[in-house]
């Protein structure tokens, strides 16, 4: 359930300390999916002797030292808890902020002396950032490939058509909640339905605050999400319904072969690939084993009923972290975020181990991570700043409000300024709704 602790506005360092003798192990990305500026820093960086903190922080330090002289204060380094171990690390040690997608969002607004702002993690989370910034506040990607596959599955060419059908059926009875995990334009087109935005932790008080006006909800994007908050908040199947596969819409469904009048939720059927590997096999292995099982929800709704709790990253770091010594948990989310848990949780006497790391199971997927954000390695990160002190930076890594990026070619379609403008306007009014559920709730 969404709680009042789980909202980490001021993001807390997490601990995470590299050291001297563990190598900075993130894979090595071919080079080719370099942008042709950051091909130099990618190729000094794979010609180092190894990747120790010993060889890699020298060579970051001659890059990244200068960019903090140069813009001093002005400068915030940002990166999510599924970011590989290493970023998370060396963003915290060259003074920057980890935090969760709420978190993140309110960066820009949260901290207005700072103008330049360059961040570690997928597309969508840049773009939030980007829509509540002010005007003097820059936003910047380090990888602009890095998008989210959820986020990829609800473009809003995918899910303008639909919501205009239900629209154009149940009018002013339906209103759009856009996951955090979205883009600007799906965001504003939950303002302009008088919807609301909502993230893993408050989903709940945010649906429950638009069933408590009597509407019916498209929930965009993510299948599980939906269902366990429908669930957590009491409603049967039959008052939930999920729209098919939304990559084959326009070839191979419609809305009207769904349940769409009884249902009082309509979920878009968008997914994580990370967090639908769990299942309530593996949740009950350990369980049986006395180990506490704790879980992301945007897992399948089988896998979470099984587990001890459910909630967004702030939840499964802090349940973990505030347990007594001797405590031991499985826990069902990205891949490094549990490898720099578990690495904390063992300094205060606790086990934690990945939910799907089981002998004998299909564990094909074990200790899976978000490889989409894990493309901002250590070369991107030195190379933005780099050339962001000399006033290079490409434009493509520069993100604005309304922005859609092609992932595979990182190629950037822009709104006009009176576009952005009125997109913005909605957007915000989506995220201001969700921010006022949750602070009213707190
Ligand atoms: S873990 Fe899944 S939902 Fe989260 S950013 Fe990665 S692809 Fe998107």
């Amino acid at each position: 359930m969404a709680r009042a602790r789980d909202i980490s506005l001021s993001p807390r360092p997490t601990g995470i300390a590299l050291q001297t003798d563990i190598p900075i192990c993130q894979s090595d990305l071919p080079l080719d999916w370099y942008q042709d500026e950051f091909k130099p820093y990618a190729e000094e960086y794979i010609a180092l002797p190894d990747r120790t903190p010993e060889h890699v922080i020298p060579w970051l330090d001659r890059y990244i030292q200068p960019a903090l002289d140069h813009f001093g204060d002005s400068l915030l380094l940002l990166a999510h808890y599924y970011m590989g171990g290493e970023i998370v690390k060396l963003v915290e040690k060259y003074g920057g902020k980890v935090a969760d997608s709420y978190a993140l969002a309110l960066q820009a607004s949260r901290n207005p002396e700072k103008k330049i702002i360059v961040e570690s993690a997928v597309h969508f989370m840049a773009e939030t950032i980007a829509t509540l910034a002010n005007d003097d506040q820059q936003i910047w990607i380090t990888n602009p490939k890095a998008g989210c596959t959820m986020e990829m599955m609800a473009k809003d060419w995918m899910v303008l058509p639909v919501a205009e059908e239900l629209i154009a059926k149940y009018g002013d009875d339906l209103l759009v909640i856009a996951y955090m995990n979205t883009s600007g334009r799906i965001k504003a087109l939950a303002g302009q339905t008088g919807g609301a935005v909502c993230t893993s932790s408050n989903a709940p008080l945010v649906v429950d605050w638009a069933r408590k006006q009597g509407k019916k909800i498209l929930f965009v994007p993510d299948e599980h999400l939906g269902r366990n908050t429908a669930a957590k908040l009491g409603l049967d199947a039959t008052q939930v319904c999920t729209l098919g596969d939304p990559l084959t819409h326009t070839v191979s469904w419609h809305v009207e072969d769904f349940p769409t009048d009884s249902a009082e939720m309509i979920c878009w059927g968008g997914y994580c690939g990370v967090h639908t590997v769990f299942t309530p096999q593996q949740v009950r292995w350990w369980k049986e084993k006395d180990w506490q099982v704790i879980i992301h929800p945007e897992s399948k709704l089988e896998a979470v009923l099984e587990a001890d709790g459910s909630g967004s990253t702030a939840y499964l770091w802090n349940t973990v972290m505030e347990a007594p010594a001797g405590s031991k948990f499985a826990v069902g989310t990205e891949g490094h975020f549990v490898r720099n848990l578990k690495e904390q949780a063992l300094h205060k006497g606790i086990e934690v181990m990945h939910l799907a790391e089981i002998d004998g199971f299909d564990s094909s997927s074990a200790g899976c991570g978000c490889a989409t954000m894990s493309r901002n390695d250590p070369p991107h990160l030195a190379g933005m700043l780099d050339l962001l002190r000399k006033g290079e930076a490409p434009d493509i890594n520069r993100v604005l409000a309304g922005d859609v990026v092609d992932e595979q070619t990182a190629d950037r379609l822009r709104l006009s300024g009176d576009e952005r403008t009125l997109m913005v306007a909605n957007a915000k009014l989506a995220l201001e709704r969700m921010i006022e559920i949750t602070e009213a709730a707190t």
